[in-house]
This record gives C-alpha cells, structure tokens and sequence, in this order.
C-alpha cells in the first residue's frame, strides 16, 4: 500500500528496507494461520473459564485492607486454575514478578534438608541467586536446601542417564523452565517437559516438579499443568496479562502446593484468605482475556525476526523455520555494537518513549551488563515490544512481545533499519 510506504519511510523506513520484510512474510502465510487457530482455541479456552465462573462486575470492585472475602480475586483464581486445568491457583498482585512467583513456589516447597534438582542446565539468571548458585543472603542454600544440576546434553536434548543418577533420596523438588531464558538453547515444548515429568515421576513418584512457564503461556493448546507438572508459574507482566496487568504473578498447581504457596506468600494460617485487590481486577481479567491473541502476535514478530535475519547470516534461535513454544527470539549479532543498534530500532518503534536511546548498563540479579530496549505502557513489561541481553558473548538480542503484530513488525524492521545504517549489515 503506498499510503503505508510512505508513512514508513517517514518514521525511518527505507524502500528496501520495506521490500525485504514482505519478501520474507510471504513465505509465512501458513504459518501465521497455524498460530492464529491455536490462539482461536486458547480465547475460547479462556471465555468458557471466564462464564463457567459466571465474571460479572462485581468481580471488578475494589478492595483494600486485609482483603478477607475478595470476590473478584477468588473468583480470578478459579478461572485460571480452570484453563490451567489445576486443582487451585495463586494469582495475585502482591506476586511482585516471575522471580518472586518462582521464589514463592521454591521456597514454599521446599525444607532444610531437600535437594533441589534443575534436569535442564543452569537456571535463568536471577534465579541463581534465589537458589543460591551465585552466594546471595536468603537464598535457598542459606536454608539448607541444596542444589543439584543436570546440563542438557550437546544437542540440547534431556540427558536421562544423568538424571538418573542425580535424582536421590533427598531430590524433593524437580524445576523444569521451558523457556531459554537468555541461554541459546532450545525452548521445550509441553510435550517434552511432559516426557522428562514421566521419566522423573518414574524414578521416584512423590518428587514435586515446577515449571518455569515465563513466555510460554498461550503458545500451544495445552501448558506444563496438564502433563504433570505439580506447579506452572510465571509472571502477569508477560504473556497472561496480555499487556494490561500492571503487577503481578500466579502459581497453578496441585492443592496442597498452592496451599504452602500462599502461607510462604502472606504467612502460615493466613494464607489465600488475604491480599486485597487494590483495584486491578479489571486490568487481570481483561488482560488474561487479551493474552490469547496478544500472545499470537507476538508469536508472529518473533518468526518474523528469524526469516530477516537468519538469511543476513545471524544465528536465530530458534531457527527460522523451527516450530516455537515460547514468544522469544534470540539473535547472534556477534558484537556489542550489533546489540545496540538492534535495540535502537526496537526502542525507535516503541508508542512510548521512542526518543529515548538505550545503552548496557547494570542491573540487579544480573551479574553481566544488560541492554534493553522497552517502550511499554507497563514499566518492564515484556509482553510488550522489547529488546534486551547481557553483553557477553555471543551477543545475543533476545527480541520478545509488541502488544499487536503490527508494532512488532514495525520494531523488526526498524532493527534492521538501525543495522543497515550502522553500515553493520548489507541487503
Ligand atoms: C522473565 C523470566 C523470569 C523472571 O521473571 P521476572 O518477572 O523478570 O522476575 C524467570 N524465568 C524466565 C525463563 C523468564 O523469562
């Protein structure tokens, strides 16, 4: 359309930039269609938990104070432990992010004495300090509880025999995170953590598995809790609070875990029964109800990203024909300057703060310096159009959100725009 190319070349696209994106979304008609069925499901998975659980405005009303009999909030967590198909959930504002969900779940679960295993190699990075890997106060190895580590093999895939031979009398608690996280690494799929969930379970019945779900919610039919997992966590300012949670994260799982989850949360006898809702109901629920679609588009600006820069000779992980279980898209830009100038882009395509630059700096549970490119409604959210990695090698970008299809499209070819200027890439 020439009205579009016009206005492209006006916010900083150029012709040729243009014409290398729709060349690579023509191959990609299939498989957009693909992605839109599965997120026709998940809406209707959602809206049939929305009206079995009869959401009405009262759920809506605000709250404050110890929050005894909230409505809203009770009622939210019946409809997510519906799609979720768990036995209860813990979703909740007072969840601060991922991490503290993930803490939250860790900590409740576990006792001075337990081992703590990860079958899939090292965890995502403010997690280290959470379990204890990097030494920080508080951790789970300040009370006791250890740690043991089973790396995937070379090809990326699950190394049973090792795991075998880790899992032992103490192994109390299996964390499994489906997403890369920012390692280079494949995604799992929910069939394949349902695999290692059985082969786990096998070994030894009552250990308790937990599934770091950040980024995956929504991208397949079915998510960890319906293979296995005794808890699925992640947090609200990513794919389930479709870009309108301000705060928050949830934990579905198994009765009794969700049960410990919510004493570690608030404290022993009190549990669910407090934590007000201070006004949000409306931004949970209606986001959650966005978080289908809102996750399918930022499916599509991942793929997109893979098929522009692959062919330029970038790695992408995941490749750019690999089928995906998670919104992320890593790209090898093999410099520090390649880093920022993709972030450049990123940030230049944002609705809000769009003249800011970004540089690396330093940031806290991060033990390398960090770029990120965020121009989001929510501070931090990465289900919104974002940019970040730490400056290590291989100077990956990890490209992730845009609330529509359309503005993550519009920050990929940007990226590019950024790269081609800095005379970093040649089309
Ligand atoms: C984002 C993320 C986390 C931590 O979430 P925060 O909300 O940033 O604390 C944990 N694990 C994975 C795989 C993530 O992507």
């Amino acid at each position: 359309m020439k009205e579009l190319l016009e206005l492209y070349q006006e916010m900083g696209i150029s012709p040729a930039v243009y014409a290398y994106g729709e060349r690579a979304l023509e191959s990609l008609k299939d498989r957009f269609a693909a992605i839109d069925q599965v997120a026709e499901y998940n809406q209707a998975k959602v809206l049939r938990a929305m009206q079995k659980n009869k959401v009405s405005a009262a759920c809506f009303v605000p709250t404050s104070g110890y929050g005894y009999d909230d409505f809203g909030r009770d009622t939210l967590e019946r409809v997510y432990a519906d799609v979720f198909h768990t036995e209860s959930a813990l979703v909740r504002p007072q969840i601060t992010c991922g991490t503290h969900a993930l803490t939250v779940a860790l900590s409740a679960n576990l006792l001075p004495g337990d081992e703590l295993l990860s079958p899939v190699g090292m965890p995502y990075d403010t997690l280290q300090e959470v379990i204890g890997i990097r030494k920080s106060p508080c951790s789970l190895a300040e009370y006791g509880v250890s740690y043991r580590q089973v790396d995937l093999l070379s090809d990326g895939t699950f190394d049973y025999e090792g795991i075998r031979k880790a899992i032992n009398s103490k192994t109390k608690l299996i964390t499994i995170q489906r997403s890369k996280g920012y390692a280079t690494r494949p995604t799992f799929s929910v069939t394949q953590i349902g695999e290692l969930i059985a082969f786990c379970k096998g070994l030894k019945p009552d250990v308790l598995v937990m599934v770091d779900n950040c980024y995956g919610e929504f991208v397949e039919t079915i998510e960890p809790s319906d293979v296995g997992a005794d808890m699925t966590v992640g947090s609200l300012i990513k794919n389930p609070g479709g870009g309108l949670a301000p705060i928050g994260g949830y934990i579905c799982g198994t009765r009794e875990c969700v049960e410990r989850c919510a004493y570690r949360l608030s404290a022993p006898g009190l549990g669910k029964e407090v934590g007000a809702n201070l006004g949000l109901m409306t931004s949970l629920y209606q986001g959650f109800f966005l978080a289908p679609t809102v996750t399918a588009g930022a499916e599509k600006g991942a793929i997109f990203a893979a098929n522009l820069y692959e062919p330029l000779g970038f790695r992408c992980v995941p490749n750019a024909a690999e089928s995906r279980h998670d919104i992320i898209q890593a790209v090898e830009l093999g410099s520090e300057a390649g880093m920022i100038a993709f972030c450049k882009g990123i940030q230049a395509a944002a609705p809000v703060d769009s003249f800011a630059t970004p540089y690396p700096g330093d940031m806290p549970g991060y033990e390398d310096k960090v770029i990120m490119a965020a121009g989001a409604f929510v501070q931090g959210s990465s289900i919104e159009l974002s940019a970040d990695g730490p400056i290590r090698p291989p100077y990956a970008v990890y490209f992730q959100g845009g609330l529509t299809w359309y503005n993550a499209k519009l920050g990929i070819l940007m990226s590019l725009q950024k790269m081609v200027d800095a005379g970093l890439v040649k089309l």
